[in-house]
């Protein structure tokens, strides 16, 4: 090939990808990965693993909750072009199934989730809670579908990051090292926030809890908390009178002072129970929405440990 001053720049990028002994598939995947992303938690884990070789984009915009999300046709470009896309997997992105039908067959970027590997064990479903044993039947509480809300966990988080740094490796090797660095290093603080939960929890004198959605099981399994009941037994689906009464009934019993609700919108039936029982209500933060940097998920969960400390002890 001639490499001469008259040749155009993909020429010229071809061309000296050949002089350096690569093929054109190599010259193309030289540029750096990109990595989309669909929820905060997903986003930031990504971003810890990539480092600088990658470029990670949310597909949500910041202040949108996964669970009711709705594909746009901007979003099957974006997913298009990625190379790896990180999900929470368990239902929670309902959409990726239709983002896959729409490429019809076509090449679809790699999937990663972060409940990949999980065994039905270390799963929480959510018809085996203590409180759903007499909450009114609905489709998504069949025992089939497990909670999804396993990033809430840090040891989870931790299975999430090992699950991710493979799929980046696979995808990259050249900067395979460099990934299990980066990977190594976010270990390490998810393994310090795990220390400082459970420090924490160990000195808490109360430990039932009420919350607006079923978001923290993971959380209170790791720490030994209780999930006394949940405002909305189906995300999305307010409750019935019977159920908030039954609610109520049982916060009385355990003598509970306090109602974790999530930003952005709780529902209006939190401050309804705060008001017919006279206490509190707080903000457990889910982390399904919120700002796209890195350091969220472990800004999020330190301030709930705050929340926590202040209700609990
Ligand atoms: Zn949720």
């Amino acid at each position: 090939m001639n490499c001469g001053m008259q040749q155009s720049v993909r020429e010229m990028g071809l061309c000296l990808a050949l002089a350096c002994g690569l093929g054109l598939d190599q010259a193309v995947e030289a540029r750096p990965l990109k990595i989309v992303t669909s929820f905060v938690p997903a986003y930031c884990f990504a971003a810890n693993a990539a480092g600088d070789l990658a470029t990670v984009e949310n597909l949500l915009p910041a202040d949108v909750d996964p669970h009711d999300y709705q594909l746009a046709p901007r979003d099957l470009v974006k997913l298009g072009e990625a190379d790896v896309v990180v999900v929470n997997g368990l239902s929670l992105e309902g959409w990726l199934n239709k983002a896959i039908e729409s490429a019809g067959g076509r090449h679809f970027p790699r999937v990663v989730q972060l409940a990949g590997g999980l065994s039905a064990k270390e799963l929480i479903y959510d018809a085996d809670a203590p409180w759903a044993q007499h909450a009114e039947f609905h489709p998504a509480m069949e025992s089939r579908f497990a909670n999804p809300h396993l990033w809430l966990d840090p040891q989870l988080a931790e299975h999430a990051m090992t699950n991710i740094c493979r799929a980046l490796q696979e995808a990259d090797p050249a900067n395979a090292a460099a990934y299990a660095r980066n990977t190594g290093a976010y270990v390490l603080r998810l393994q310090k926030l795990d220390e400082d939960i459970r420090a924490a929890a160990a000195s808490f004198t109360r430990r039932d809890i009420v919350t607006d959605h079923n978001a923290f099981p993971y959380f209170a399994r790791r720490y030994g908390l209780n999930v006394v009941g949940v405002v909305e037994e189906v995300d999305e689906v307010p409750p019935s009178p019977k159920q908030l009464a039954r609610l109520e009934r049982a916060m009385q019993a355990k003598r509970i002072t306090v109602i974790f609700t999530s930003p952005p919108t709780p529902p209006r039936e939190a401050s309804q129970i705060a008001s017919d029982l006279g206490i509190t209500v707080a903000t457990l933060n889910t982390i399904e929405i919120g700002p796209l940097k890195g350091s969220t998920y472990e800004d999020e969960m330190r301030q709930n440990l705050r929340v926590l400390e202040t209700n609990l002890r």
